[in-house]
């Protein structure tokens, strides 16, 4: 499934330098099984008869991502419709359920307390609000109700947390899937969302672990690697991707990926986000993205 999130990455990211370009073509080059076969061929057909496997190198996964554009959405697709009923699309609704006042510095963010955006900071919702937002989200053909929280972590947030596993319980008892993106949690935190009966926690990794410092310093590349084995370990779904246009280069989409499809177990959703560049952050300047195949919403490793 690696070849499906590619499709979403392949655009005008700058090569870092060019002598890795050389090398990555090389690369792509000598991983071609038969002439005329490119890495995404090869590598379709082995997900399609042995399965999804988490011992990528990232040799490997820079020969797919630099697979011929029109190769890898045939082959994409195929991966995609072997392990999936390709003509389904479960439609969730994202609430931020409570905005802006981070303490992080995450550099494209508007809710970051250190950017002046124009962003206004506000206290938690109500559990009225939020019922009534599932409510709608529900009556509109959602089957999934997301709730994202901008805070560094839920640690030392004893009450809001309490209010947000009322919420969960709550909008599982009206029969929909729940997901939520609290920042770090810890262990019994996790196992306390299980228990309220989260479906699934988001936590994106952003970017590669070598350009993680240049958009973030106010925690690790580790500790959201640790959030997301608390969350798996406590038996909920992983849902983990990354932003592209932050500035990175071809290589660091492709150590994303890396990261992602050698975790001990695929996440079972990777939402793949383009930057909107928002004034008042460091990133403000960035360019849109020219993508060249672009797939919105999550894609699932089977
Ligand atoms: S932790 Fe989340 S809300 Fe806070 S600055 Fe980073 S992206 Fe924004």
């Amino acid at each position: 499934m690696v070849m499906v999130v590619m499709m979403m990455l392949k655009s005008n990211a700058r090569p870092r330098s060019r002598p890795s370009s050389i090398l990555s073509a090389a690369a792509a080059a000598a991983y071609c099984t038969t002439a005329g076969s490119s890495a995404a061929a090869a590598e379709a057909d082995r997900t399609i008869r042995d399965g999804p496997r988490n011992n990528w190198t990232r040799e490997q996964i820079n020969s797919v991502y630099h697979s011929p554009i029109l190769d890898l959405l045939f082959h994409g697709a195929q991966v995609h419709r072997h392990a999936h009923n390709f003509r389904e699309v479960q439609q969730c609704t994202l609430l931020s359920i409570k905005t802006g006042g981070c303490s992080e510095d995450c550099s494209y963010c508007p809710q970051s307390s250190r950017y002046n955006t124009g962003v206004k900071p506000q206290k938690l919702m109500t559990k009225d609000a939020v019922i009534q937002a599932a409510q709608k989200a529900k009556e509109a053909g959602s089957t999934r109700f997301c709730m994202g929280a901008a805070w560094r972590e839920t640690v030392g947030r004893k009450t809001n947390f309490n209010q947000i596993l009322d919420y969960v319980k709550e909008i599982r008892g009206m029969g929909m899937e729940v997901c939520c993106t609290l920042g770090m949690i810890e262990k019994q935190q996790a196992l306390e969302l299980k228990k309220a009966g989260l479906t699934a926690y988001n936590h994106n990794l952003d970017t590669s672990r070598e350009y993680y410092p240049n958009i973030i310093t106010t925690r690790s590349y580790d500790e959201r690697l640790e959030t997301l084995q608390f969350v798996r370990d406590a038996g909920i779904n992983v849902c983990s991707g990354g932003i592209i246009g932050l500035g990175e280069a071809e290589e660091d989409r492709v150590g994303l990926l890396h990261t992602l499809a050698t975790l001990p177990t695929h996440p079972e959703s990777v939402p793949i986000n383009a930057l909107v560049a928002v004034k008042g952050t460091p990133l403000q300047d960035q360019k849109v993205l020219t993508v060249t195949v672009y797939i919105l919403g999550s894609v699932y490793f089977g």
